[in-house]
């Protein structure tokens, strides 16, 4: 078994269509994926009839943008029913902020005297918009020579172009993927700004608040803090998972699959352990 439990397809900011990604997972011998795009459902159907006749097992996911404690936190999905209508209203209101959020970009960049980005944006084929877009606008446009520079100077917190927004509180994403019958996952817990004792507070609220699992490896992930997760998992009772937050080919750092293994330890609490997994492959 091979799984990838964390991927985008260009429905959110990955680069590919959600069948080219169920491809890429095949080529490279995964056995389970799951398309986990940013706020949004929408390359899931697709994803399934490209995987169905192959031996592939597709799961359904989404990653959720939350807050919590004033910080962004991402939530996986896994194995939601994609027909909910708890979670697409939430989604419905997630894809609405990162719109409203664009057209305020879009009013500091005509300031700038740059126009086009909600042109650009209507052109793609995504449904939920995200600053990785405005990076590849800003390049094309001219305005900046290189995504990573983009985020430097317009994007990130400190950027230009910055805007705040306010996600559903972490509580409520958890909540919304239960009720479609899901998985709730910390992803990447390792990225947050977040001292030891105060991740050790988002993962006893996430627990508390419904959460099942934590994402325990995935790119580039200290090795330090991959036994720190599983020491967690041990002792709250939390499930792992694992994915590559695969968005680009052209990027070399993460491909489908590629993500370090759960250790011994962590594989008897992995994910495929819970009772969802089986029921879902029947
Ligand atoms: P958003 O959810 O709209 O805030 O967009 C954030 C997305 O931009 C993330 O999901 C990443 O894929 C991407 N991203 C964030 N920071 C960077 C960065 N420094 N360089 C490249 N991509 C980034
Ligand atoms: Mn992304
Ligand atoms: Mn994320
Ligand atoms: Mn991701």
């Amino acid at each position: 078994m091979k799984a990838d439990l964390h991927c985008h397809s260009w429905y959110s900011d990955g680069v590919l269509s959600p069948a080219e990604v169920v491809q890429l997972a095949l080529a490279n011998e995964v056995t389970h994926l799951a398309i986990t795009d940013h706020d949004c459902t929408a390359g899931l159907s697709a994803a399934s009839e490209e995987s169905a006749a192959s031996e592939l097992t597709l799961i359904p996911g989404v990653e959720i943008s939350c807050e919590w404690r004033g910080l962004e936190i991402h939530v996986v999905g896994l194995f939601i029913n994609s027909s909910n209508e708890v979670l697409q209203a939430l989604l419905a209101s997630q894809q609405k902020i990162r719109r409203a959020r664009m057209v305020a970009m879009n009013q500091k960049l005509e300031a700038m005297g740059v126009s086009g980005l909600m042109a650009y944006l209507d052109g793609l084929n995504c449904v939920a918009l995200t600053r990785s877009h405005v990076a590849n606008f800003l390049v094309q446009a001219g305005v900046s020579p290189s995504r990573p520079k983009a985020f430097k100077r317009y994007l990130r917190k400190e950027g230009r172009l910055f805007v705040a927004v306010q996600w559903c509180a972490l509580a409520e994403a958890i909540a919304a993927i239960r009720s479609a019958g899901g998985i709730a996952v910390l992803a990447h817990p390792g990225r947050y700004p977040l001292n030891r004792k105060k991740l050790t507070l988002l993962i006893e609220d996430f627990h508390q608040a419904g959460g099942e699992a934590l994402e325990a490896s995935y790119p580039n992930i200290d090795p330090e803090m991959a036994r720190y997760l599983e020491v967690q998992a041990l002792q709250t009772g939390l499930m792992l998972s694992l994915g590559s937050d695969f968005h680009d080919p052209a990027a070399q750092w993460t491909d489908i699959g590629k993500v370090p293994p759960l250790s011994r330890r962590g594989s008897d609490q992995a994910v495929w352990h819970h009772p969802v997994w089986d029921y879902c492959q029947t």
